[in-house]
Order: C-alpha cells, then sequence, then structure tokens
C-alpha cells in the first residue's frame, strides 16, 4: 500500500533559488523592514540583510565576468562555515551556475574524487587549503587554472573581484527550466560503492524549504511560541553547510523563515552553549551525538538553553532512551528528522507538540512512500521492509551514473532510500536499520568501499572489509576494519602501521575509531560481494559475550 502525507499539498513555483530566496525574504517583515538587522553573525564577521544581499549580487557579477562562469557551469565550493556561505552559492547560481558542495577537512585525494566527477570551472577556498586544492587538480587531471582558485581570505581573493557590473542572470520560470537545472550537487555514496554527485535541482531545493514550512505552520506549539516573540529570533548554525542537513535547513530554510543565523565554524560544546545563552537562540538543528552532549555534559548544565524552543535530531539513528532523556534534562524536546543528500534531504519530521519517542515522524506535504519487502512486495502499517519515498524534493539522479540513478529511483518516481524500517498506521517512521552499506559517524557519511579500497591498497593487506559498528557512548556509529595480511608480511605494530597509513589519506573522521581486525578471510558471496552481514551479526555476538 501506499503511505500519503497527512498533510495538505502546497504548490510548488516554477522558479529558481535565488529569486525564491530573496523573493521570499524580501516578504518577511523583519528583514524587508530593517535590512540593517544582522543576519549572519560569527565572531569574525557579522553581516546585516542588506550587506548580505549587496555582496551577493556583487559577487554574481565578478565571478561570471572573472571566470566566464555561465549557465550550466560549476563551482566548487571549499570552505568552512562562514557568513560568505551562502552569498557565495546564491551567486554562483544567480550567474547559471551549479554548486558543489566539498568537505573543506578533505585530503587532496577525496577532492580529486569530486573534481574528476564534476568538471568544475572554479574553486573558492581558504588559503590554508589550496596546496591541497591545487594538487587534487594534477591528480583529478582538471584544466582549472590556478587564477580560477578563489579563496577568502588570502591571495586571489574573491573581495577583489567583486564588481558592480549586471550579469547574466537567470530567471528559470518553467516547471521544466526550474526542475531540470541543477542548484547543487552534493556527495553521497547512496546505497553502495563510493562518493556519487547527487544533482539537486533548483525546484528540489525550493520544495523541500517550502514543505518544511508547511510542516512548521500545522507545529501550534511552534507557533503559538513565536507569536510571543518580537525580536529577531537566532538560530545556531553549526552544522556543516557542504552536507545538505546544513546547507538546505539551516542555510536556506531557516534563513527563509526568518531567522538570523549565528555561525560556527566548528563545533564545540561549550561554545555552542555560551553562544545559545547570549544570543537567546530559538532554534536548534542537531545531531544525536550533539544532544548526547547537552544532555549529559555538565559543561552544558552551567548555561541557561532555556531560550530554546525548537530542536531537531536528525542525520544519523536517534534512539528512544536518548531522546526521552534529552527531554527530562532539556525541559524541551528534541524532535527526531529523517532525510538522505537524495531527498534535498528532509522527508519526516515530528513536531515538537507531538512527539512521538522513536519515531522520525510523518512525511512532509507532497510526499508519498512505501514499505517493500525484498521482492519488491508492497507491505502495510507496520511491516518492515525498506523505505521508499516520492515526491519534488527526490533529487534528479546520480550525476554521470545512469546506473546508480535506475537503481536508486523506480518507474514510479520512489527513491528506495537503502534504509530498513515501518510506517504506523498513524503515518509515523521508524527507521530501524540499514540495508545499504552507508556507515555514519556523528551524521558525517563514511562510505566503507571506499575505506577497502585504500586498505587493499597497503602493501601488507591481501584483503578488507569495513562495517559500522553503534558506540552508545558517543550516540554514533563509527567503522571498524577487518583485513587479511599478505603472507609474510604480519609483523607486531602493523595494526598501528596500518592505522596511521590509512590517517593520512583520508578526513579525520573516516578513521577507523571502531579498531582493526586481523582475520583469516574476509566472508564472501559466491559472486564476491563482501558479506557484511556477517561480520556484523559475529560483533553483535562479541558484544552480548561481554555482557
Ligand atoms: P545523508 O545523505 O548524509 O544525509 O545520509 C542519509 C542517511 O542517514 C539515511 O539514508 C539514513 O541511513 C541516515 N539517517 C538520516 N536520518 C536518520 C534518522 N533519523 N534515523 C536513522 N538514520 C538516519
Amino acid at each position: 500500500m501506499l503511505f500519503h502525507s497527512p498533510f495538505p499539498s502546497i504548490p510548488i513555483p516554477s522558479v529558481d533559488l535565488p529569486t525564491f530566496f530573496f523573493d521570499t525574504i524580501a516578504k518577511r517583515t523583519v528583514f524587508g523592514r530593517k535590512p540593517e538587522i544582522p543576519f549572519l553573525i560569527s565572531e569574525q564577521k557579522t553581516l546585516s540583510f542588506a550587506e548580505f544581499e549587496k555582496f551577493t549580487y556583487a559577487f554574481a557579477s565578478g565571478l561570471a565576468n572573472n571566470t566566464g562562469l555561465k549557465h550550466g557551469d560549476t563551482l566548487l565550493v571549499v570552505l568552512p562555515n562562514t557568513v560568505y556561505y551562502p552569498a557565495i552559492t546564491l551567486a554562483a547560481q544567480m550567474a547559471g551556475g551549479v554548486v558543489c558542495t566539498a568537505n573543506p577537512q578533505y585530503t587532496a585525494r577525496e577532492l580529486a574524487h569530486q573534481l574528476k566527477l564534476i568538471e568544475a570551472r572554479a574553486v573558492i577556498t581558504i588559503g590554508s587549503k589550496v596546496t591541497a586544492i591545487k594538487k587534487a587538480v594534477k591528480l583529478a587531471e582538471s584544466s582549472i587554472p590556478d587564477s580560477f582558485i578563489f579563496t577568502l581570505d588570502s591571495e586571489n581573493c574573491i573581495f577583489d573581484v567583486l564588481s558592480a557590473k549586471p550579469f547574466p542572470r537567470i530567471y528559470l520560470r518553467t516547471k521544466e527550466e526550474a526542475g531540470s537545472t541543477i542548484a547543487f550537487i552534493v556527495f553521497s555514496s547512496g546505497t553502495s560503492g563510493n562518493p556519487k554527485g547527487v544533482m539537486l535541482s533548483h525546484r528540489n531545493v525550493v520544495a523541500n524549504i517550502l514543505q518544511n514550512g508547511a510542516f512548521d505552520n500545522t507545529d501550534v506549539m511552534r507557533a503559538k511560541r513565536f507569536t510571543e516573540i518580537e525580536e529577531t529570533p537566532h538560530a545556531l548554525a553549526f552544522l556543516p553547510f557542504f552536507h545538505i542537513y546544513g546547507l538546505t535547513c539551516v542555510l536556506h530554510y531557516q534563513l527563509c523563515s526568518g531567522y538570523a543565523l549565528v555561525v560556527m565554524a566548528q563545533f564545540e560544546l561549550e561554545k555552542f552553549c555560551q553562544l545559545v545563552q547570549k544570543y537567546r537562540v530559538r532554534a536548534a538543528l542537531l545531531v544525536p551525538p550533539v544532544t548526547l552532549g547537552l544532555t549529559k555534559s555538565p559543561v552544558a548544565r552551567k548555561y541557561d538553553l532555556s531560550s530554546i524552543v525548537f530542536a531537531i535530531s536528525g542525520a544519523a539513528p536517534f534512539s528512544r532512551e536518548l531522546q526521552q532523556e534529552a527531554q527530562k534534562v532539556l525541559g524541551f524536546p528534541v524532535c527526531q528528522g529523517y532525510g538522505l543528500s537524495e531527498t534535498s534531504p528532509t522527508v519526516a519530521r515530528a513536531t515538537m507538540s507531538d512527539v512521538v519517542y522513536g519515531s522520525a515522524g510523518r512525511i512532509l506535504c507532497n510526499m508519498s512512500a512505501k514499505v517493500i519487502d525484498e521482492n519488491g512486495k508492497e507491505l502495510g502499517p507496520g511491516e518492515v521492509g525498506e523505505l521508499c519515498y516520492c515526491g519534488p524534493n527526490i533529487m534528479v539522479g546520480y550525476l554521470k551514473s545512469p546506473a546508480a540513478t535506475a537503481e536508486s529511483i523506480d518507474s514510479d518516481g520512489y527513491l528506495h532510500t537503502g534504509d530498513i524500517g515501518y510506517i504506523d498506521k498513524d503515518g509515523y517512521n521508524y527507521i530501524t536499520d540499514r540495508k545499504k552499506e552507508l556507515i555514519k559517524y556523528k551524521g558525517f557519511q563514511i562510505p566503507p568501499a571506499e575505506l577497502e579500497g585504500l586498505l587493499t591498497d597497503h602493501p601488507a593487506v591481501l584483503d578488507a572489509a569495513v562495517i559500522g559498528i553503534y558506540d552508545d557512548a558517543q550516540a554514533t556509529e563509527v567503522p571498524k576494519g577487518f583485513v587479511v595480511i599478505r603472507p609474510g608480511a604480519n609483523k607486531p605494530g602493523i595494526v598501528d602501521e596500518i592505522h596511521s597509513w590509512l590517517s593520512s589519506r583520508v578526513v579525520s573522521y573516516k578513521r577507523l575509531r571502531g579498531g582493526i581486525e586481523i582475520v583469516d578471510a574476509i566472508p564472501k558471496s559466491t559472486t564476491g560481494k563482501i558479506l557484511r552481514r556477517i561480520l556484523k551479526e559475529r560483533e553483535l555476538q562479541k558484544r552480548m559475550a561481554k555482557l
């Protein structure tokens, strides 16, 4: 059976993201009337709405004039969270460009993987990253000239290319144009293999902003609290803007909802609490390990967090126990949200006034869902299977991977998420397991196939497998590696050697924090597929034996 959203459908305008963004904000009295109000705040720099708008237009024009960026060209953005992030991405889109975001902590090897796929015209980064980017450009055999690598804080600075000249502004006014023109490429490994470029259209992103907005309007408790607020509400933006959760939910949705954003370049619990107290922060989009920190850490008790009236934990499994404890300790509910890069990202959410513990809530408006068994048969309420969703926020597809796209989106337009769960008779979604390979460390993606490929490049490693194991103490999965050592290559200290060899090749969150175990053989199917499920079961048994 199909499960339809319980919320009434809304019209999705056929418009590009920058036009939608500026039109929406102009309609919000608070910024519309007072453009000098701080809009994006950080310790280093605060931008008022007027400054933000001026910079966006000047940069769009400067980018087009200096790089020739035109409709369909891609800009790679390799930046930590900064108050300039949304202006840079909107400017590139205004000039007709596609924005691809990358983790600024990535190694040259990881950046090269993205560069190879996207064929970027230019890069925006910070000075300390330029060497790694130049190395990545070489590795990827990309044609980006050094002069098209711009920085925010160093040589070839973006502030030197601002221009007030008119630029070739895009206006996507038909459903087809808005639906087929790509606004963002974010990277996700999907259900298997290496990271792939998820193509999100302007319409995908605009739809998800509006779907989230329509959902919040149904939240009676939030609406009531908001009528009591006269000053500009603040939201805390620590989720990385290169990841879809930080990008669409925080940057676009929260700014379009009238929040001013307090931007953190790096998460640090005490700083987070200080900023909540200082700015009387009302909304906090969280991930489970941060919710755990806020709930358990004595540091958090030193600060007044009572201004928060809207908190969501998403991007990774969120246990019922932690959710209950968080509400008890914090005094406000932390709702669960669920989504994927491929869904722009929000699929389902709980509301503050209607928290069902352990559930990711109900699907947003304009969406429908089905749960299928291994043979593709549709299941009924309460029956566990693969969760599949359809709606205007489902990606256009994976870049240059028609086969992976066809495997993910079926002929009825449903995205097969690779997540296991069920939907109850009242429409509440529960995520119980994952069928796909993906491991999530604190909300960050770790594709096991990527680490396995790297491990087998180590001269002493004959074969390798990587699985995720759950670490209750940190409320996150951690990756654990299994390696078969080549005959004669085993020696004291080999595990440490492999650890440090791998660590120099990957961003820190992909390190094998769950350990490396030497095994005689990696369990495989007759077709040579790694049977990660067997390794997971063995780990579970070991854990049970310890109890
Ligand atoms: P990403 O594309 O990085 O946002 O990762 C999407 C994946 O994160 C989903 O397919 C899930 O496996 C996982 N995920 C997101 N939200 C939740 C949640 N509330 N509970 C469990 N897993 C989640």
